[in-house]
């Protein structure tokens, strides 16, 4: 269900009407729905109940504190990819035991405090990175919980810019390298293997690939057990898409019965770090028509949002629904480019949309609660936007937007010679 909807032409975010938004907060401004992070979450964890089970939330698609903080209620846990994520769940209440550390560039400084912190488990990317984790954990006179990140090698047809698990990827370790790999993890006595990973990508709008993934790593499992290296645990990352136009991805209950189905009679705790399919829905971005023109025959409505604030149509040509808040306005229809006013040519959220509205309405991009304020920026001197939780009635700002003085912190005009 949407938690989106039209009442009386004007588009509610729950019970709330986002033009009051709009007003009380101002645009650009994102707008999530709790009940629709609790409810995306609950798909997971519904789909998954009688099994062992973690999900862990991809903390990158939405790091917002009070995103994090609702969702650790519920009883996620968290995929992180930097110390400063790790940070940002501690804060929200969620924990330590229940994450897990991915990414191919992690520091010295970020696996001795996840080491620290007690993290559930290191998902390792490179024999270099399990080689440093082994020492660091030496140090700390402990042994350092790892599954490997297998790449699989498998085409999870998304957008190339998202495909992680082929074998040209900067991501895991080659499949065909795995045995060896875990091998010498076995022999470094400040390790101890606990599992194994992968993640193919995002935005995966089929089974096919999941599947294809799963049984290639099933099969790994099965020889690492001929050689005694036994995992209690199988993560396969996330990567489930959602219906931003007219995808049709397999629903969670779905896409986690084809796991399950295929996991029968083996003793291993499935972890899945969803991301996109948990906050992309719950979330939709505001903005407001500040010009309209028109150029060489083609219309523009230029908006307060830019690509520092979503760049996703920029980066993976993605496309969004854009419609306006109010529809009772009346304005003539027109088929305009939804453009910002960042000096790029790139900016744009969306192009070529039949839309009925006039300079100083308010428009909702749909599908914007992942990869939205977390990828945004403040590129062209751009304070980024507010960010508001909506609770059936109730309305909480839980990022202010960002100020004038904020731009310019902690920089510094030359005091000495030649200044
Ligand atoms: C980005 C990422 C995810 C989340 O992917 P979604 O497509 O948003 O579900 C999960 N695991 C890892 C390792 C990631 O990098």
């Amino acid at each position: 269900m949407s938690y989106f909807s039209y009442r009386q032409g004007r588009l509610h975010a729950e019970q709330v009407d986002l033009i009051q938004v709009a007003e009380e907060f101002g645009t650009p401004a994102y707008v999530y729905s709790r009940a629709a992070l609790i409810d995306n979450y609950q798909a997971y964890a519904q789909a998954l109940a009688g099994t062992d089970h973690l999900v862990c939330y991809a903390v990158k698609a939405n790091s917002n504190l009070a995103v994090l903080g609702v969702l650790a209620t519920a009883g996620a846990g968290f995929d992180i990819v930097s110390i400063g994520e790790l940070k940002r769940v501690l804060a929200a209440g969620g924990s330590a035991d229940k994450t897990v550390f991915s990414g191919v560039g992690k520091q010295a400084y970020e696996i001795e405090q996840a080491l620290e912190a007690g993290i559930h488990c290191f998902n390792v990317e490179s024999e270099a990175e399990l080689r440093l984790i082994n020492q660091i954990a030496e140090r700390h006179a402990t042994r350092a919980p790892i599954s490997l990140r297998i790449n699989p090698d498998v085409d999870p047809k998304s957008h190339p810019y998202i495909s992680t698990g082929l074998k040209e990827n900067k991501f895991g370790i080659d499949i065909g390298e795995a045995e060896r790999v875990y091998a010498e993890a076995a022999a470094l006595p400040f390790i101890e293997i606990i599992g194994v990973d992968c993640h193919i990508g995002s935005q995966l709008t089929s089974l096919s690939p999941f599947v294809d993934a799963l049984e290639r790593v099933l099969k790994l499992i099965d020889r690492l057990a001929a050689r005694d290296i036994v995992v209690r645990h199988l993560d396969l990352g996330g990567g489930l898409g959602v219906t931003y136009r007219d995808e049709t991805p397999p629903p969670v209950k779905q896409y986690v019965g084809a796991l399950l189905e295929r996991l029968a009679g083996r003793d291993l705790t499935l972890i899945l770090e969803p991301g996109r399919s948990i906050a992309a829905n719950a979330g939709v971005l505001l903005t407001r028509v500040a010009y309209i023109k028109e150029n060489g025959g083609r219309k523009f409505a230029i908006v307060d949002a830019a690509m520092n604030d979503m760049i996703r149509p920029a980066l993976y040509d993605a496309w969004l629904d854009i419609q306006p808040v109010d529809t009772g306005g009346r304005h003539p229809e027109g088929v305009y480019d939804v453009v910002g006013p960042v000096c790029e040519t790139g900016d744009f959220l969306g192009t070529q949309r039949s839309l009925a509205i006039a300079a100083g309405d308010i428009l909702c991009v749909h599908g914007a609660g992942a990869y939205g304020f977390s990828m945004s920026s403040n590129y062209n001197s751009r304070p980024r936007a507010a960010e508001i939780m909506v609770d059936g009635e109730h309305l909480h700002l839980v990022r202010a937007r960002e100020s004038l003085e904020d731009l310019m912190r902690g920089e510094q005009l030359l005091t000495e010679p030649g200044t």
